[in-house]
Formats: C-alpha cells, sequence, structure tokens
C-alpha cells in the first residue's frame, strides 16, 4: 500500500531530486542513505544517530561522512571519461586528480588515493602546505602530482623534492617569473620537474565563478606571456620538460554550453602548441564540474544544466574535434573535479532546540475596554471583524496601527502593557488574514511576505559560519530536511537560526523546484528530539567553516554501510573541546588556570569562600575546559 502522506513529504524536501541516488526515505519516515544509487544496502539515519547519541555518547551536532559516496562519486567520474573516450575513439588517457583546496582532509584525499590507485589517480595542490601534505601521501608511479597557486622559491624547492622522491611533479606556471625561478632552480640542482602552463581563456565560466575565467581572471598567461614562456624555455633548452597546458574557468559551472566553448579554445591553444613542435602531453580542463544542489537540472546558480557523463561527453568530443582539425595528438586529459567528487560525502546532523517565537500561538485572551487607547481598541475591531472579504483592507490598517502603537509608546503616551496587548492584537490579526489569503486562489505576493514574517524561527544547534558557511558569504543553496517525522505531514513553515550571536547567523532559502523557497515546511516542534540535516557540505565548507564565536569543529563519524542496513563505524573524530578554541584564540590553557586560581586565592583570603568552595570553583573551571562547544 502506499503511503500518501511519506509520498508528499519526499516531494515537499524534493530528496529524489537532488539525493542523486545516495538519500531516501525509507518506510519509517526516517532519511537513508546507500553508498551508491540503487544499491541494495542502506542505513537508518535516524537509528545511526541515536546509536552515536545512546552508545557513543556523542553530541550533537555530528558530521556523518560517507567514505562509500566519495569511492562512488570517484568512480562514477572515471567511469564517464572512460565511456566518452570509447564512444568518441580518443587516442589520450585520462588523469584525474583530485585539488585539495575543495576538501584538505586527510582521510578525504587518502580515500581518494586508495581507491584511484585503480585508475592512477593523483592530486593537485595550490599552496605550500597542502603541496607539503601532498608529499606526505602514497601515490601510484604514473599519478600526477599537480602544481598550481603562486609560488615562491620555497614551494619550488618542495616541489622539485618531490620530483627526487619520485613523484611525478607538474609545475603549473602562473605567472612568468615562477618560470624564471624554476628555470634557475633546476639549472641550479640539476632537477628535471614537468612544466605546465596556465592559460588565460577568453571564454568564462558561468554562475557565482565566472570571474575565475576569461580575460580580467585573476590566474594565468595572456597569449603574449605564454610565448615568452616558450622562448625562455627554448633559449634555456627546456622545452622537453613543458609537459602541461592548463586553465580553469570557474567552479559550479551551471551551463554546458560555456564548457563547450572553453575546451574549443584550449583545445586550439593546445594545438598552436603542438604545433611549435613542443610536445605537451597533457591538457589539464581544471574542474568545474557542478553539484544540481536544489534538484532543479537548470542553468541556476545552485544547479546545474548536465550530468557527468554529459560534461565528460562534450569535453571529449570537442577536444577531439579541434585535435584533428589541427592535425595534432590528442592529449591525455587531466581533470581536478572537486565539488562533484566530495559534496554528497558529508552529511551535517544537528538538533533543534527551541523554538524562537515572534508571537507564540497560545497567547493568553485579550480583554480590551474602552478605558483602553483608541489604537488598542481599534485593533481589537480589526480582529473581531476580520473575514475573506475584507482581510486584505484590515490588514492594511493593522499595519497602520501598529506603526501608530510604537509612535504613542515611543512618546511615552502608553504603557508596556498597553504595548504587549497592541502587539498580540497585531499578530492574531496576521494570523487571521494568512490564513484567509491561503483560502484564496490567487497568491498575493504581500500575503507572502507576510507568511514569512509568521512563520516559526527553530533555533538550531550549529554554527552557519562553521558549518555551512557559503550559504551566508554567498547564498549558495544547500538541501535541509529533518531526519525523521517523514511520514507525517509537516504543517509549520519555519526558518533556522544558529546559535551565533551574530544576526547573520541564519538560514531563511531552501531549495525548490521552481524558485526559491523562503520558509521550509517542518513538523511542529513539540520539545521531543527534532533531527535536521544539511546535505551536500562535503564541498568547501569544512575548510572554508570558521572560528565565530569560537564554536569549533562538530564531532565526527565515518560510517561504512555493511549489509542491510546494519553499519559500522571505521572512525570516529571528536570535534572541537573549549580548550581547542581558547588555543586557537592565543589563550594559554596554564595562564587561564593560573590566573583564575588567583581570583579564588583571593576571595579565600578575604573571607568570601572557604578553602572547599575554592577548590570546587577551580575543579569546574579546569574541567569545563573540555567541553563541546556547541549546547550539550
Ligand atoms: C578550485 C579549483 C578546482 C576545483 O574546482 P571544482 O569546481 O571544485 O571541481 C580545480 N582546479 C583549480 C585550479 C582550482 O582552483
Amino acid at each position: 500500500m502506499k503511503n500518501i502522506t511519506l509520498e508528499e513529504v519526499i516531494q515537499t524536501y524534493g530528496v529524489e531530486n537532488w539525493g542523486a541516488g545516495y538519500f531516501e526515505v525509507n518506510r519509517k519516515g526516517h532519511l537513508a542513505v546507500r553508498p551508491a544509487e540503487g544499491d541494495s544496502r542502506s542505513v537508518d539515519v535516524k537509528e545511526l544517530i541515536d546509536d552515536l547519541i545512546d552508545t557513543r555518547r556523542l553530541q550533537l551536532p555530528i558530521l556523518l561522512r560517507f567514505p562509500q559516496i566519495l569511492t562512488n562519486q570517484l568512480k562514477k567520474v572515471q567511469r564517464a571519461f572512460q565511456d566518452a573516450s570509447r564512444e568518441f575513439s580518443y587516442a589520450g588517457g585520462h588523469y584525474g586528480v583530485f585539488p585539495m583546496k575543495v576538501n584538505p582532509r586527510r582521510e578525504v584525499v587518502e580515500e581518494f588515493l586508495r581507491e584511484g590507485s585503480k585508475y592512477n589517480f593523483g592530486v593537485e595542490c595550490g599552496s605550500k602546505a597542502e603541496l607539503y601534505a601532498a608529499l606526505s601521501l602514497e601515490q601510484t608511479p604514473e599519478s600526477l602530482l599537480i602544481c598550481n597557486g603562486f609560488k615562491d622559491e620555497t614551494f619550488i624547492n618542495l616541489a622539485l623534492l618531490g620530483v627526487q622522491v619520485g613523484k611525478r611533479v607538474i609545475i603549473v606556471v602562473e605567472k612568468l617569473n615562477e618560470l624564471k625561478m624554476i628555470i634557475r632552480r633546476s639549472q641550479e640542482t640539476g632537477i628535471r620537474p614537468g612544466i605546465g602552463i596556465r592559460a588565460k581563456l577568453y571564454s568564462k565560466g558561468s554562475g557565482k565563478w565566472a570571474s575565475s575565467g576569461g580575460e580580467s581572471a585573476k590566474f594565468g598567461l595572456t597569449p603574449s606571456e605564454m610565448l615568452e614562456c616558450i622562448r625562455l624555455l627554448r633559449e634555456f633548452q627546456m622545452t622537453d620538460l613543458l609537459k602541461l597546458l592548463h586553465f580553469h574557468i570557474g567552479s559550479q559551472i551551471t551551463d554546458i554550453k560555456r564548457v563547450k566553448a572553453a575546451m574549443k579554445e584550449a583545445a586550439r591553444v593546445y594545438s598552436k602548441i603542438r604545433q611549435m613542435h613542443i610536445d605537451v602531453e597533457f591538457l589539464d580542463i581544471g574542474g568545474g564540474m557542478g553539484v544540481d544542489y536544489d534538484g532543479s537540472k537548470t542553468t541556476f546558480e545552485s544547479s546545474v544544466n548536465y550530468t557527468i557523463q554529459e560534461f565528460a561527453n562534450d569535453v571529449v568530443y570537442t577536444i577531439k574535434s579541434v585535435c584533428d582539425d589541427e592535425n595534432v595528438p590528442e592529449p591525455n586529459l587531466v581533470t581536478e573535479s572537486g565539488r562533484v567528487m566530495t559534496a554528497y560525502h558529508a552529511v551535517f546532523v544537528t538538533s533543534i532546540r527551541d523554538e524562537i517565537e515572534t508571537f507564540a500561538d497560545d497567547q493568553p485572551e485579550v480583554n480590551v475596554d474602552e478605558d483602553d487607547p483608541q489604537v488598542i481598541v481599534e485593533l481589537k475591531a480589526l480582529y473581531d471583524d476580520i473575514n475573506a472579504k475584507n482581510y486584505r483592507e484590515y490588514y492594511h490598517d493593522a499595519l497602520d496601527h501598529k506603526d501608530e502603537l510604537h509612535t504613542q509608546f515611543n512618546l511615552g503616551l502608553i504603557s508596556l502593557e498597553d504595548r504587549a496587548k497592541g502587539e498580540v492584537l497585531f499578530w492574531e490579526v496576521c494570523a487571521r488574514a494568512s490564513k484567509f489569503a491561503k483560502t484564496t486562489k490567487v497568491q498575493e505576493e504581500e500575503f507572502d511576505d507576510l507568511k514569512k514574517i509568521l512563520a516559526s524561527k527553530y533555533l538550531c544547534n550549529f554554527s552557519v559560519f562553521r558549518s555551512v558557511p557559503d550559504h551566508w558569504a554567498i547564498d549558495q543553496l544547500f538541501p535541509i530536511m529533518p531526519i525523521h517525522r517523514l511520514n507525517e505531514q509537516p504543517t509549520d513553515y519555519a526558518t533556522f537560526v544558529d546559535i551565533t550571536c551574530d544576526s547573520d547567523g541564519h538560514i531563511d532559502k531552501f531549495v525548490d523546484l521552481k524558485d526559491v523557497k523562503e520558509v521550509l515546511e517542518l513538523h511542529p516542534f513539540n520539545g521531543d528530539p527534532y533531527y535536521i540535516a544539511i546535505f551536500l557540505v562535503g564541498a568547501y565548507q569544512e575548510v572554508m567553516g570558521n572560528n565565530h564565536n569560537l564554536f569549533g569543529r562538530p564531532n565526527e563519524a565515518h560510517v561504512i554501510i555493511d549489509t542491510d542496513g546494519r553499519y559500522h563505524l571505521k572512525k570516529i573524530v571528536q570535534g572541537s573541546r573549549v580548550g581547542d578554541m581558547l588555543q586557537a584564540a592565543r589563550y594559554d590553557k596554564g595562564q587561564a588556570w593560573e590566573s583564575m586560581q588567583r581570583m579564588i586565592n583571593a576571595r579565600v583570603v578575604g573571607g568570601l569562600l572557604d578553602a572547599g568552595e575554592g577548590d570546587s570553583l577551580m575543579k569546574q573551571y579546569q574541567a569545563d575546559i573540555n567541553r563541546y562547544t556547541y549546547l550539550e
């Protein structure tokens, strides 16, 4: 038998649109996760969270990591390029590399390299620290270690060290003076690294990161700079080191047309260099493959209008056509996709702690008599007489009266009690108006706003700045939904506020197929644990999350899904404790304790505390250094 409510709820949250087959709702009305689309195994996330809380003593918020999803995304991208190469008889190979900036966590990068050893999958780094970390990781001898980013001599020396320990390092030149440094250091040491050049393409991406490409991009060499590079390499007889041509037109490219245009241009540049008798082996197309965060399959910022396979097909086909036309060998393709590989694997789970009321549903009855100020008497009349015919006019009148109420209060004409009474009446009128508006067929915009104003604010135990910084910084949408009660109709409209002391710490934009929702359908908060999850946070969010209010990294559980709904925890990683965050702000635990001890001693000497009380205060202060930074 079909469960009508369940079906409706699934539609409400759109999980089938953005879930990519990893996320779904099971018959208990709980969120379930699969290690791959169509896989028969799945884990019940509500039961998993209960287990983590009850038997593992782990506190929310918890970041769930599913390594199987990482490897499955890697396989999908690999397979897409393999299939495309077969379909178009592409002669070059495919070398994927993982761009560390997307998620530099050791467990994530190691997982890719472990699975990727089957496909000569490598690493891309963009800074000294990333390179330093990359050098410590095992990778197959054929796989690449690509060094992008702006470089100083230390960076270059570190890359040369990589060559000496047997890694297949390619240093990509972003600026002409980097090439001069590379040539000099190579001559001084006799070490011969692979060299790449990053081209500044005329083609741009689309969406938020379009400005990563185009003429005024921050990165890459203009055609005349590229020619100068080649001239320099010729002068020093090092053209044989020039192995790679690189470009990257931006992340989350929403429109496949932009991908094709960039490939055309880049393949021409490659061909022209080839025709100068320089055996560039690799064409590195950067990242940019997007994630359909809202599931709409459109060119909207939080979506993409192509699949992984279409992306791969267009890349391979376009490059092949140009190479045929120019009569040059087809290059090995290097791809640096990060977002699409990591986004799905991490799910952030937390709980609703409370509801912040604009106005409470259970207000006491307001008694109004003729002694009350005129404005209140009038609000009461609106409340009593509002109906389906006059609700629009009465709502406008109520808005005027609310202004009047506040003016009179500020002039000292009415009391705090009067103001409270007036506000309650105002919100009651709004609630009634909103109900009448819902029953009419035409959706009026002003009443959409009212829906937003009347929406509950759910206080959620997390920091937007730590866990979904892109929602705050660039209005990026992430799917959000409860992980249980999904066979129950969500009858409330709500937005989320986080526990930081920052009014920007909120989420009030939600994914929707046709639009962006400003309120999310949720279940009435009744005080029982109510868990929600934010999805697709595995790319960029962790590394860009910050220490605002000294909220730290959340607890983490790495989950492997075994047979039918069984799972095992591969690893639990404790989130930051109070002490960690103190350190981050340059406090010293020893100093803090010493100074607290001094204050306590002074109170004891002054006779305001006895010695026993002093001891226990000190013990408390010391113990709390190990507390979780979120609400416990
Ligand atoms: C950021 C970046 C990437 C990764 O891009 P995604 O859109 O996450 O795939 C790849 N290459 C370079 C040079 C980058 O700067």
